[in-house]
Order: C-alpha cells, then sequence, then structure tokens
C-alpha cells in the first residue's frame, strides 16, 4: 500500500494556516504559529488534501515523498 512522509520546513513557514484549514487530518499549527505535520506517515485517504496544501502554501513549504 502506498504511503507518504509529510514534512514542513518550519524556517519558511509563514503560519497563515491555510495548510491546517484545507487539512485538518494532516495538518495542525504548533504553539511557535507554524504548520506541523499531525502524522509520521500518511496512506490513501488525506493525502490528496495534503498536495493540494502543498500547491496552494504561498511559500512552498509543504514536503511529500513517497515512502
Ligand atoms: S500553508 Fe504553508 S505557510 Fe501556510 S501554515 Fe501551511 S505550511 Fe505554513
Amino acid at each position: 500500500m502506498p504511503q507518504w512522509k509529510v514534512r514542513v520546513d518550519q524556517d519558511v513557514c509563514i503560519g497563515d494556516a491555510i495548510c491546517a484549514s484545507l487539512c485538518p487530518d494532516v495538518f495542525e499549527m504548533n504553539d511557535e504559529g507554524k504548520s506541523q505535520p499531525k502524522v509520521d506517515i500518511i496512506r490513501e485517504d488525506p493525502i490528496d488534501c495534503a498536495r493540494e496544501a502543498a500547491e496552494v502554501c504561498p511559500v512552498s513549504c509543504i514536503y511529500i515523498e513517497e515512502t
């Protein structure tokens, strides 16, 4: 079964929370106001919204790799 690892470069994230509102199963905002993945590995279901979040992130700091 395919699975993916999601990473956010928090040095680049501007904390606008677009990813967390678009894909709350995968992203959450931490205490510093930066996005972080809620899960280490994602499988089929949330991958579409995670990809969409990576596309719309204004600073392109979301990385998705197949594992
Ligand atoms: S969309 Fe990008 S910049 Fe905005 S909170 Fe998510 S990771 Fe950070």
